[in-house]
């Protein structure tokens, strides 16, 4: 039950709303057992009054109370449900916010090890089983007690012994329907959700990689995948729906057997009358009262599955990301001069330091280029920069303060960055260039698509065709090129290129080059790349190899010592 405690701190904020639900739930449950109530004995009472020949029977009074009932139980449960659904997607809202704020800075944390489709179930499915915790949980168990207790104090009222005997009943089921349908559905609830996550990412699997799974054949077995966890996830729901009928069955049984027992109770009279039509009203209240047990049972059926939910979410909630920004740090403006300090690196879980010792010096406006095999550790010292994650040993600083000191959006704005894998979101061509820049005008945006060679992209739709999933699709080299417009229009003083032209012909890729020496003259660049031109325009050439620093100068100092790199440019 502790899982649930952050979410029941929750409710403080959204208290008044969910408080009048349960008044109202309750005003609307008093409703509905008054009406049965009354109108039992009201029937009774005039078919006693029709027998006996009473002529002053007053029916007006009681035919009233019923039609005034029955308005407020109808108004009663739409205003509870207006009341308590507005509380509660106000609350759910809350929570995923809160979620996700969490859950950002998690996201690169590579100790995280979650799947998309995994996170993305937290963030919707789990979240939404958290509205069970209000209102399927304690909304009717608050009401529950209170109206079994308001039951019995106005059967006691009449008569105390089946004030205290129905009392009784109730609070016996009350206290034995939860646990034992806590127990029988637990398991299953937690299969049930457990099954839904890996449905869903199974799904999301099939559908990510589907052109790979058809040019492989692969697909039906995937696709068999897909089909066994859902059949699991339904094995799971049967039996859970086998459970809800079990709970409404056990339900029907003891609403007859207290009705027999009271109106055995009852047969000789009601209080100190005479056997008459109150023993009508008594047989309807009975009835009337349960229905507030049948939601309880339903309640602790789905706990299970409501606590496993909390679990997943805690999971995400409790965990401190690994690199966390201070709140007052250092604002910058950053003029770019950068030193790794005997930096190294380790990837969780992995045998070897992907870099080791690496020190470096970069003064503002000097231009450096990383070379390299596939694999040496060239983007892990770029993330490393961009606080991806923190070095396991050794330092970083940025115009002399350490980046653990920076705050988080001043280390942003200091450095653009062009990734080596460049992401297109879901979204317009002008949404995808303005996640860079947000303040550029779309003629800022066109201007740039034209430097980048992308002007094709404005025909038609423009900046408002639709990229990525169900829009347009750019190839290979357009991606890439609209990275570099991202990095273009983002004004900072750091340039970090992940291989900027891989995959480009060797025309684009000199107008780029030639882009990028333009627009980073007075800016600290720092480049990637497999491609041996351009190189004797930078101040610094690095060649790395296995994690480390092999060899490092200028393009001629390094031609000259006759080292690796010498080797490497003569293989050309
Ligand atoms: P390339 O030229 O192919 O881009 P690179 O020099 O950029 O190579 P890195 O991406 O820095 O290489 O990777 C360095 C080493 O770290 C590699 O051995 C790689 O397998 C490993 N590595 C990279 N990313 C991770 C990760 N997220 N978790 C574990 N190991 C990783
Ligand atoms: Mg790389």
């Amino acid at each position: 039950m502790r899982e649930l405690l952050p979410y029941l701190r929750l409710y403080k904020r959204h208290w008044f709303g969910l408080s009048l639900g349960m008044v109202l739930a309750f005003a609307t449950l008093f409703a509905a057992i008054g009406l049965l109530t009354l109108s039992g004995w009201f029937i009774a009472a005039a078919a006693v009054a029709g027998i006996a020949g009473i002529a002053t029977f007053n029916y007006m009074l009681p035919a009233a109370g019923v039609r005034g009932f029955s308005i407020g139980r109808t108004f009663g449960r739409w205003a509870e449900r207006v009341v308590s659904h507005n509380a509660t997607f106000k609350l759910l809202a809350d929570l995923r916010v809160s979620f996700f704020r969490k859950l950002a800075p998690l996201v690169p944390d590579q100790s995280l090890n979650m799947r998309d489709g995994d996170l993305l179930n937290r963030m919707v499915a789990d979240v939404d089983a958290m509205d069970h915790v209000y209102l399927r949980l304690i909304s009717p168990i608050v009401v529950g007690v209170l109206g079994v207790l308001a039951i019995s104090l106005f059967l006691g009222w009449f008569d105390p012994t089946l004030g205290l005997a129905l009392g009784l009943s109730l609070l016996t089921l009350l206290i034995g329907l939860p646990i034992v349908f806590y127990r029988l559905g637990k398991e299953q609830g937690r299969d049930q959700l457990e099954q839904n996550a890996a449905t869903r990412i199974a799904l999301l699997d099939w559908l990510q990689g589907h052109a790979e799974l058809a040019l492989f054949g692969a697909r039906e077995r995937y696709r068999a995948r897909i089909d066994d966890s859902e059949q699991a996830m339904l094995n799971a729901q049967a039996h859970m729906a086998r459970i809800t009928g079990l709970a409404n069955g056990v339900l029907v049984a003891a609403t007859g057997l207290t009705l027999v027992l009271m109106i055995w109770l009852a047969a000789d009279g009601v209080g100190e009358r005479m056997p008459g039509a109150m023993i009508a009203m008594v047989a309807f209240t009975t009835m009337a009262s349960f229905e507030l047990m049948m939601p309880i049972s339903a309640a602790f059926q789905y706990l299970g599955k409501t606590l496993t939910a909390a679990k997943r979410l805690n999971a995400i909630t409790e965990r401190e990301p690994s690199v966390p920004f201070p709140s007052n740090g250092h604002m910058g403006p950053a003029t770019g001069a950068i030193v790794f300090d005997n930096v190294s690196y380790q990837y969780p879980g992995a045998a070897h330091d992907a870099v080791s010792n690496i020190s470096l010096q970069i003064t503002p406006g000097q231009t450096l280029a990383l070379l390299g095999r596939t694999g040496c550790g060239k983007s892990t010292l770029l993330s490393l920069l961009t606080r991806a994650w923190d070095p396991t040993q050794g330092q970083i600083h940025l115009d002399g303060v350490p980046l653990t000191e920076w705050h988080e959006s001043a280390l942003r704005d200091a450095m653009s960055v062009v990734t080596q894998r460049v992401d297109l979101f879901n979204g317009s061509l002008r949404d995808n260039l303005l996640l860079a820049c947000p303040h550029a005008s779309d003629s800022d945006l066109a201007h740039t698509l034209k430097q980048v060679g992308l002007a094709r992209l404005l025909d038609g739709q423009g900046l408002n065709a639709w990229l990525g999933d169900g829009g347009r699709q750019l190839s290979g080299g357009e991606r890439r090129r609209l990275g570099i417009a991202r990095g273009l229009l983002h004004p900072a003083p750091i340039m970090l290129l992940d291989e900027p032209t891989e995959g480009l012909d060797v025309q684009t890729e000199a107008e780029i080059l030639s882009l990028l020496e333009t627009h980073c003259q007075d800016k600290t660049v720092i480049i990637i790349t497999h491609r041996l031109v351009g190189l004797e325009i930078m101040d610094t050439v690095c060649l790395m190899d296995a994690g480390q620093i092999a060899e490092q100068g200028t393009h001629q100092s390094l031609l000259d010592a006759d080292g690796r790199y010498a080797q490497l440019m003569r293989r050309l």
